[in-house]
C-alpha cells in the first residue's frame, strides 16, 4: 500500500491505486494506456504520460464519451472503442 487512493471507475468505491480489482464490484481497475502503453489505473488521465483516458464510442448511434474500459469496449453499446486486446 502506498497511501495513494482513487475511486473505482464503476461503483466509485475508494480503492488503492495498487489494487487490481475493486473489492466492492469486482471491476478490473487497470488498463493499458493507448498513448504510452503502460498499465495505468483507470481514471481521467494516465498515471504515467497524463494523457486523457476518455474515449468516444465510434458507433454512429452511440458516440458517447466515457472512461476507457478494461476490455476496450463501449460501456453503453459494447462496440470496440480502442485497439486494446483483452489478454
Ligand atoms: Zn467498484
Ligand atoms: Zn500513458
Ligand atoms: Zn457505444
Amino acid at each position: 500500500m502506498t497511501g495513494l487512493f482513487s475511486k473505482c471507475h464503476t461503483c466509485r468505491q475508494p480503492v488503492s491505486l495498487e489494487d487490481r480489482i475493486c473489492g466492492r464490484c469486482g471491476a478490473q481497475l487497470h488498463v493499458l494506456c493507448p498513448s504510452c502503453g503502460q498499465e495505468t489505473f483507470i481514471q481521467s488521465n494516465c498515471r504515467y504520460c497524463r494523457s486523457s483516458l476518455y474515449v468516444v464510442c465510434p458507433d454512429k448511434n452511440c458516440k458517447k464519451t466515457q472512461l476507457i474500459s478494461p476490455g476496450g469496449r463501449c460501456r453503453f453499446c459494447g462496440a470496440q472503442t480502442t485497439d486494446i486486446k483483452p489478454d
